[in-house]
């Protein structure tokens, strides 16, 4: 992984006041940053780079079947794929769709930005089929067996994006030259592709339970009323048992540090480089919890230290788990390690 991932919360309240039944929703975004960078292998490399060069090649597999995208090994019989170049053969440009769906509200990472089928597009002289946009004006110029033939980007650098879309008709696929000197026979090795993802949470009664706690500065977890384990963030249920952990408390907002990280790469909400973050136990939780540890330098951070909870001003607070800001060093004596290791 050439990026670490990074999560940014935020939490809002809809209407003003003290609702008994809040509608909250929380915003979430978990991403590599830039993208996320990988090496292509020689297969799919020798692809890419086709489709820099406005080719669409397959890879051919002993029993004869042309495969488009080329796979790694035959998936009938696991025979690696690819490794001569007589393995490979161009095809296409022409193209039959063979089953489609249509998009009538394009999200902003789609390829196109009118409605568009997602197709499953067969290029002539394959025998597999690979998924891809055809833009076809409307939903009823779309039809399971119609022809269709690539267009190409001019700026085209080793991506599936290379080839724009797929439209009706036969052809003539023309390939713009590339917009940028590019070395032709360099071939394309690493590709960096987006990998974002949103999405909103409703906390349900439990955790909206947890961050009323956290507005007045307080941690709230939920004790197993079977086993008697006391879980915080707080848990409906008991993961050991399955049973209901529906009794509240109060935690205190100090405990031990059982493990910890440095992390030296930037993360949204985090503070700057490096910091730490780390699982704290809390004096009478059974579980622990993942949190930021300040206020220390890196270098002195240790396992068994003893922490407390450092809170916004309160006038600042939130029904966010952001009022909790970090932990910080209590300046207790440490705590030795046989005491916690169970719970490492
Ligand atoms: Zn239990």
């Amino acid at each position: 992984m050439s990026r670490q991932a990074t999560q940014a919360t935020q939490a809002t309240q809809a209407g003003p006041g003290p609702d008994p039944n809040p509608d909250t929703r929380a915003r979430h975004v978990l991403e590599f940053p830039g993208g996320y960078t990988r090496s292509t292998g020689p297969v799919i490399g020798r692809f890419l780079t086709g489709l820099r060069a406005g080719r669409v090649l397959g890879v051919r597999t002993a029993d004869g079947r042309v495969l488009v995208p080329p796979t790694e090994y035959d998936p009938l019989t696991a025979a690696a794929l690819g490794g001569a170049d007589e393995d490979w053969t161009e095809v296409g440009p022409a193209a039959t769709v063979t089953t489609w769906t249509w998009v009538d509200d394009p999200r902003p990472d789609h390829p196109l930005d009118r409605p568009f089928a997602w197709a499953l597009i067969r290029p002539d002289g394959a025998d597999s089929a690979l998924l891809h946009a055809v833009d076809a004006g409307s939903k009823a110029a779309m039809a399971t067996g119609m022809r269709v033939h690539p267009t190409w980007r001019a700026d085209r650098v080793g991506s599936i994006k290379d080839l724009a879309c797929f439209v009706p008709g036969e052809g003539p696929a023309e390939v713009p030259a590339l917009a940028a000197e590019r070395e032709a026979d360099d071939p394309v090795t690493m590709i960096t592709v987006p990998s974002r993802l949103e999405y909103r949470l409703r906390p349900g009664t439990v955790w909206n339970r947890f961050i009323d706690g956290m507005a007045e500065g307080r941690i709230r977890g939920t004790r197993c009323t079977t086993c008697g384990k006391v879980y915080v963030p707080p848990r409906a249920a008991c993961p050991a048992d399955g049973l209901p952990a529906t009794e509240w408390v109060d935690l205190p907002d100090t405990g031990v540090l059982t493990t910890f990280a440095v992390n030296n790469v930037p993360a949204a909400g985090a503070p700057e480089v490096p910091f730490i973050s780390g699982y704290v136990l809390l004096d009478g939780a059974d579980i622990a919890m993942l949190v930021l540890v300040s206020d220390v330098p890196w270098q002195d951070v240790r396992l068994g230290m003893r922490v407390r909870a450092v809170w916004v001003p309160e006038a600042e607070r939130t029904r966010s788990v952001k009022n909790l800001r970090w932990f910080a060093p209590t300046g207790e004596p440490d705590v030795p390690f046989d005491r916690f290791e169970e719970y490492v």
